[in-house]
């Protein structure tokens, strides 16, 4: 069983006697050895598209060698969890399929629990969603005909009207539904596509009827990746406010926020409430670092020597030497010193951002030639 007593639920903030709602949690041991599981995103933490991000395979292989064990949690159906580690072992990213949690593997985890052994499914989806109801002792159908005890929805690219319509005549007996994931759209190659969300918004319009939903940032994803991949100390890593860190808050796990995908340093700096993460980090490399605590003078935020002071519209920030450190201290005392203001998302976050990102470009990266 989980540990939650040090590790889950927002910290309530206290700056200069005002309490401030959730504040950034420090930690003086490298993530990855403060955590013995850590529960990744794909797209935007990983890879991008087809490409793995600069140093995350070398990040991701030293976070292992700390001690920490490493899975895989995707919103993504459509591909079995053995295709996915089939992806990762191509871009250099050791990982096993049981490694490997889907939100298809937890819409089947949902309808298993609400339906007696070896009921028939209608799948409107492809072979992720199959293999994961195969798996929970579900039989798969594609015709509202074969008299389906449930709907199960889930993005896949083979997805098109006819199978639509058929999950619109199983609704309309009033079986459950479910849905792996509300994502609106889906990264490609070629662009913004649209993703389960859109098609799900389909049936819902077409039917009136509402799905149960597994992915982030409903708990059942998380809940079924602990399940599987067991832990004391987990903690989410992702690089979307509104389905990683917003589903792990929901879950009660803390969160590590990288923003090398979809959530910006401004996103960031303006989230409220159950949106704010424990831990934010320019990339994968803030799992391998301490996060020192973050001390508040007055205007100024310190972190381990860094200075973020809001004085008027423009924060100022000066960091304390180069490399991924400095650069990480920078950035959580920026952050925190926009967490209390009263309107952040009136300053002007773009000097503070250009030191950022100027820190950076210098920061040594032990792998970024290698890949
Ligand atoms: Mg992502």
């Amino acid at each position: 069983m989980r540990d939650l007593s040090t590790a889950a639920g927002p910290a309530a903030g206290v700056a200069d006697g005002h309490r401030v709602g959730p504040q950034l949690r420090g930690t003086a041991r490298a993530l990855a050895r403060a955590h013995d599981v850590l529960l990744l995103d794909l797209d935007g933490v990983v890879y991008a598209g087809p490409r793995a991000l600069p140093g995350a395979a070398d990040r991701l292989a030293r976070c292992r060698q700390a001690g920490a064990r490493l899975g895989y949690v995707t919103n993504n159906a459509s591909r079995t969890p053995q295709a996915v580690a089939e992806q990762l072992l191509d871009l250099g990213v050791e990982a096993s399929e049981e490694a490997v949690v889907t939100s298809a593997q937890a819409a089947a985890r949902l309808l298993a629990e609400r339906l007696p052994d070896g009921s028939r499914v209608l799948v409107v989806g492809g072979e992720g969603l199959v293999a994961a109801l195969i798996e929970q002792g579900l039989e798969p159908v594609w015709s509202a005909d074969d008299d389906p005890a449930a709907v199960a929805q889930g993005f896949h690219p083979s997805v098109g009207w006819a199978q639509l319509a058929e999950g619109a005549y199983a609704l309309a007996t009033g079986v459950v539904w479910v849905a792996s994931n509300l994502d609106r759209t889906v990264p490609t190659e070629r662009g913004t596509a649209p993703g389960n969300g859109t098609l799900v918004e389909a049936l819902r319009t077409a039917t009136g009827r509402e799905p149960v939903v597994a992915g982030k940032p409903e708990p059942a994803l998380f809940d079924e990746a602990i399940r599987r991949l067991g832990g004391r100390l987990p903690l989410v890593v992702g690089d979307r406010i509104d389905t990683d860190i917003a589903g792990a808050r929901r879950s009660g796990l803390p969160s590590l926020l990288v923003l090398t995908g979809v959530s910006t340093l401004a996103d960031v700096c303006t989230a409220q409430g159950e949106d704010r993460p424990d831990y934010v980090a320019p990339d994968l490399e803030g799992l391998l670092l301490e996060h020192p605590e973050v001390r508040r003078h007055g205007a100024s935020f310190g972190c381990a020597g860094a200075i973020a002071t809001i004085d008027g519209s423009t924060p100022s920030l000066v960091l304390a030497g180069a490399g991924a450190p400095a650069v990480l201290a920078g950035l959580r005392a920026l952050v925190a010193a926009c967490w209390v203001h009263d309107d952040p998302g009136s300053l002007d976050l773009g000097p503070a951002t250009q030191t950022l990102h100027e820190m950076m470009a210098v920061a040594p990266r032990r792998s970024d030639a290698r890949q």
